[in-house]
Parts: C-alpha cells; structure tokens; sequence
C-alpha cells in the first residue's frame, strides 16, 4: 500500500499532470503464480499534455523509481506495475505501446476499479466500462478501505 501511495504522490508532484483521481484500492489473487501475495489494483484518471508515448516512459519512470526491474518472469511478483489503460478515445498498437491496454475488456480487477470513476466511459471497439463489467466475473476481489 505504501507503494500505491508513493506512485500517486508521484503522479500528483509531476508537472505534466493534472486532475489526478484514484479509484478506491482493490486486492486481488495473482493471475499467473499462486505462490505469490495477492495484488493491489487501483485506476488513477489524470489529464496531460504529454503524448501517450511520453506518459508511458514517465509511468516507467516511476516504475523504476520503486525498485521495479524487468527481469523477473513473467506474472511474477512485482514492486510496481503502472500500466496505462486508455489515452482519451485513442487507439495505438505497436510493440511498445498498445491502447486500450489487451485484457482491459476481461479483467474485473481492471474493470470495477475504472467504473468508480469512469462507469460510461467507452472503451474503443469494446463498449461502456459498465456493460463490460457486467459481463464479467469479479470474483476473488476485495474492495478495501483505504484511499490513495
Ligand atoms: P509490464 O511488464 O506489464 O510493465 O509491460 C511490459 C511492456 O509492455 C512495457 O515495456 C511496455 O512497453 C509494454 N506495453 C505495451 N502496452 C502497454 C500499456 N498500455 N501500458 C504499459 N505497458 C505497455
């Protein structure tokens, strides 16, 4: 949680965003090895100036600033993991860079998160936020209390 909370100050300090809002804080059971803790999921809305290149390698940044490397397998465990879900109603797909985010229209740990904030929000090609959810299960997720 300390983690969460130190990557939203850092996305609040920063001078090329604003308006930042958090969803409430998710935990969840890992997707690829068990044998790991569960994670913490939450969706961060902010506005920006920057490309939706730029803003990945500063979410990187911020990555790395938390003891993230990206050598470990992969769905292990991990310090930090900032992935950027949507840019506006844009759609990129190249290697280093694909939005909407694959699985934003299947994960419930994503999804319920996203519609505290966004609930009619469209996800290009996919639909609202909240007709997706409903098509989705949200088991083994627990909404806890605390806010970022
Ligand atoms: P990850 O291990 O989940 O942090 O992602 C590994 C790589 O996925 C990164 O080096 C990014 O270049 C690439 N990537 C592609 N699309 C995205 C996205 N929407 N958000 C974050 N990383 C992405």
């Amino acid at each position: 949680m300390a983690t969460l909370l130190s990557a939203v100050k850092a996305l609040r300090a920063h001078p090329d965003c604003g308006a930042v809002v958090c969803s409430s804080v998710y935990e969840t059971a890992p997707m690829g090895p068990q044998d790991q803790p569960d994670y913490l999921n939450a969706v961060v809305g902010l506005q920006t100036e920057l490309s939706a290149f730029h803003l990945l390698s500063e979410l990187q940044h911020i990555e790395y600033s938390h003891g993230r490397t990206r050598d470990g397998e992969r769905w292990g465990p991990r310090t930090l993991d900032l992935d950027l879900l949507l840019f506006a109603d844009e759609i990129i797909d190249t290697p280093k860079l694909s939005v909407p985010h694959p699985g934003i229209a299947e994960r419930s740990f994503v999804l319920l998160p996203l519609a505290e904030l966004a609930p009619d929000l469209i996800v290009p090609n996919k639909g609202s936020v909240s007709n997706l959810l409903d098509q989705c299960s949200p088991n083994g997720i627990r909404r806890l209390n605390s806010t970022l």
